[in-house]
């Protein structure tokens, strides 16, 4: 299949463009590279630069590079950032998937995998989480992926597109090519590495939640098992929106994650504990039977320990990220 993949220079994208070339797609990568890397992306691939609000850009490309599906990947991510700056979520994250929706209804094209996220749900919303569990989000950021669900909820039947929402969880872990490299970084696991590489503190953001060990607790995932979701959510083809959770089932507090990045790398990683970070839910921890029942999808390398040593290794090998 032809397939547009938007943030296809992006940590997720740029694997998701390895798992495509390797099971014989044809990706097509759109990136404003405001935060992408064109080093992440392989010379055979092509590439357009542009804004995800740049409707006619986007039809122009789906018509000529005739596109079969797109992955909807491009958005805004740091839910801090959300928190003080809500207005650019909506705009980038809803008015950018209208415009890709737009530019799809124009050109016909039907398929589309979009980038969702455990933060849709409601923080009371009983463990492990499942799709139809009570959504309410705490972040602008959450708010911004719980309304395209929303609103592709209305546009695909009237429309007959065939729409995917995987909600996210914690993306982590690296391919031999592709690692983590955002600036700024805001996710703990590269912080964690980075506090590592430079014998440094690393801040713990809340220790006082209804936790484990009093600090937030996450359900990883490595970057390839879910990029292979969307390799499974192009084979659908029913008309509507169908959602799934992707993550690995097992929620790990921050203090484990620590634990588990000083046995790695055999670095002290003192701590520093800080207030809580505004927008937080306390603990996301997915089940993701779903899309094993109805795809077949299993995560293979979202261990706590194959995640922090894959992202380890990959920053071992490329100490400047993507910088020639
Ligand atoms: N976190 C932390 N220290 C850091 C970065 C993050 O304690 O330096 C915490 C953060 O408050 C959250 C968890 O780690 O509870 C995961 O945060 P991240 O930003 O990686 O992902 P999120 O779940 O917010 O998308």
């Amino acid at each position: 299949m032809r397939i547009l993949v938007t943030g296809g220079a992006g940590y997720i994208g740029s694997v998701i463009v390895e798992e495509l070339l390797r099971a014989g797609h044809t990706p097509i990568v759109y990136d404003s590279f405001l935060t992408g890397h064109r080093a992440a992306v392989p010379a055979e691939v092509a590439i357009v630069a542009g804004d995800i609000r740049d409707t006619a850009l986007l039809t122009r490309t789906l018509a000529e590079e005739r596109i079969e599906a797109v992955i909807h990947l491009v958005g805004l991510i740091e839910v801090g950032l959300s928190v003080t700056n809500p207005a650019a979520f909506f705009e980038t994250n809803v008015g950018g998937t209208m415009s890709v929706v737009r530019a799809m209804i124009e050109t016909d094209v039907k398929r589309l995998v979009f980038s969702s996220s455990a933060a849709v749900y409601a923080e009371d919303a009983p463990l492990p989480l499942r799709e139809d569990a009570p959504t309410g989000p705490t972040s602008a950021y959450g708010a911004s992926k719980l309304m395209v669900e929303q609103l592709l909820g209305w546009v695909a039947p009237a429309h007959g597109l065939i729409c995917t929402s995987l909600r996210y969880f914690n993306a982590a872990g690296a391919t031999a090519r592709n690692g983590e490299a955002h600036a700024p970084e805001t996710h703990l696991m590269p912080l964690v590495l980075r506090a590592a590489e430079r014998d440094e503190s690393v801040s713990i953001f809340g220790t006082d939640y209804p936790t484990v060990d009093g600090t937030c607790v996450r359900d990883y995932i490595h970057v390839r098992d879910l990029a292979s979701a969307h390799l499974l959510a192009l084979e659908l083809s029913a008309p509507g929106v169908t959602i799934y959770n992707v993550g690995s089932g097992t929620g790990y507090s921050v203090r484990q994650v620590i634990e588990m990045a000083r046995a790695v790398t055999g670095r002290a990683l003192p701590i520093s504990e800080r207030p809580r970070r505004g927008g937080d839910q306390y603990a996301t921890v997915a089940t993701s039977e779903r899309i094993t029942r109805e795809l077949g999808w299993r995560p293979q390398q979202s261990d706590l320990r194959t995640l922090l040593a894959t992202a380890w290794a990959w920053r071992q090998a490329h100490p400047n990220g993507y910088a020639e």
